[in-house]
């Protein structure tokens, strides 16, 4: 492709004249290409909070990237951020009769389309909580910054089930939050906060926004445009405002603790307690209200200091009305949502980056030992081994050259080797150079 671009044949002649004249396609703003090695990262991450799930019995579930309009609507809320600017929304054209139009979103977060899996699958119906764990990437219309994507990538969990199954018990929030706390040390997250608070519930909560509006009135003025807004259309979120000069009028506010009646106080100190007796450290963050309409309760967020203004690691909490919400029988449920692209960022500024190396770089020397290069590498895979295949058509020095930058060690296989089975195998990082049978070389080459 590059070839036609950039040069022309012109009455058999090749010059180097023409400039590629379209403009190069890009990646959409807000969204990005992960390469490697930084793929190898985002693999480990996988692999690790999978290992974690298993341990704690959760199963996966895959939801469709896109759900009806409506499913965000009456789930997430038509007030939020997320809802009332930043979700992907297009109008479905139908294509025969049988179909109808209908208004589609890419999945801003995955707990609705989890919850709509449920009520749809009628998963509640044995009686037992549903224990799911999805990793996968989610879409808002964000202004994009660093750590904020319009496409990102959420690695989450659900606990949800009928109350009989012990749905809304206190210990189902300390044990994910002790799973999380698992997960981030695992992963080798140093520094992590957790911030917890409860935002009551449904009946709480107009007990709070009217406290709130009313102490709002007089000051709203003075407050950012957002906060502004905020005031009139959900109250709750000006306690999210990141505005340095609204601060210290924020902290003057009501604290939605004295507005929870007795039974959501309850449900807080056995979380509490339950983390206390698990060893986990937590702090009570009374402006934690998230910027999600479902939640009841309790609400999480990690956070970490190395990722600057958008330090929410993860957030999560209780949304024991979401299934009804949505047209669902009653199922309690607690969950949360990693940012993988902020773990990401956390364990890259922790470590450098390390270009992972083959085991070896198979030289074959000239094209004849091409085929059985392949051979031997093929065997050598089997055998587990990471190798990357050179090509006899190479000089020695650009073999050599090439080998150096990808693997830890080069095997040279030139007819001599070929014919008597024994190869030459060079360690970059000693310089020392040895003569390996073949039936000895997988043992040779494996990381020590
Ligand atoms: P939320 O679904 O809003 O509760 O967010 C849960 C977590 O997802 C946050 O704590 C972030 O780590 C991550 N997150 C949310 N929005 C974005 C975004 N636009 N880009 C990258 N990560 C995000």
């Amino acid at each position: 492709m590059a070839a036609t671009l950039n040069t022309a044949l012109v009455m058999g002649e090749t010059i180097k004249a023409v400039q590629p004249t379209k403009a190069a396609i890009k990646a959409v703003r807000g969204t990005r290409d992960l390469l490697p090695p930084e793929t190898e990262l985002w693999n480990h991450i996988d692999a690790t909070a999978r290992r974690v799930f298993a341990r704690y019995n959760f199963g996966e579930i895959r939801t469709p990237v896109f759900e009806d309009t409506q499913l965000f609507a009456r789930g997430v809320g038509e007030e939020t951020d997320i809802v009332s600017k930043e979700m992907y929304t297009w109008e479905d054209k139908a294509r025969a009769q049988s179909e109808k139009a209908q208004s589609l979103t890419l999945r801003p977060e995955n707990t609705a389309g989890v919850v709509r899996a449920y009520i749809e699958h009628k998963l509640g119906e044995q009686g037992l909580l549903q224990k799911l764990y999805y990793i996968g990437p989610q879409f808002r219309r964000e202004r994009p910054q660093k750590g904020r994507y319009r496409q990102f990538f959420q690695i989450g969990a659900e606990v949800i089930g009928p109350p009989s199954a012990g749905s809304e018990s206190p210990l189902r929030d300390a044990e994910v939050l002790e799973m999380l706390a698992t997960l981030l040390n695992e992963l080798g997250i140093a520094g992590w906060r957790l911030l917890i608070n409860s935002v009551g519930t449904p009946a709480d909560r107009p007990r709070y926004i009217a406290t709130l509006r009313a102490a709002l009135q007089p000051v709203v003025g003075q407050m950012c445009t957002d906060c502004q807004r905020r005031a009139e259309t959900n109250p709750l979120r000006v306690l999210d405002c990141k505005h340095p000069e609204d601060q210290p009028i924020i902290a003057t506010l009501p604290r939605i603790w004295d507005s929870l009646d007795e039974a959501s106080r309850a449900h807080f100190q056995q979380v509490c307690e339950a983390l206390d007796a698990c060893g986990v450290p937590y702090e009570h963050d009374h402006r934690l209200v998230r910027g999600l309409d479902y939640y009841t309760r309790t609400t999480f967020e990690f956070q970490h200091g190395g990722l600057g203004a958008q330090n929410a690691l993860l957030g999560g909490g209780r949304y024991d009305g979401l299934s009804e919400a949505i047209g669902g029988p009653r199922a309690p449920g607690i969950g949360f949502a990693i940012g993988e692209d902020r773990l990401v960022l956390t364990l890259q500024a922790q470590v450098e980056a390390q270009t992972v190396r083959a085991d070896a770089y198979i030289a074959p020397i000239g094209e004849a030992q091409n085929s059985q290069a392949l051979a031997l590498a093929r065997e050598l895979r089997a055998a587990g081994l990471r190798i990357e295949l050179g090509d006899g058509g190479f000089r020695l020095k650009k073999s050599f050259e090439t080998a150096d930058k990808l693997a830890r060690k080069i095997v040279i296989l030139g007819e001599d080797e070929a014919a008597s089975g024994i190869l030459t195998v060079k360690d970059f990082a000693t310089g020392e150079q040895t003569k390996v049978p073949k039936a000895d070389l997988a043992a040779h080459l494996l990381p020590h």
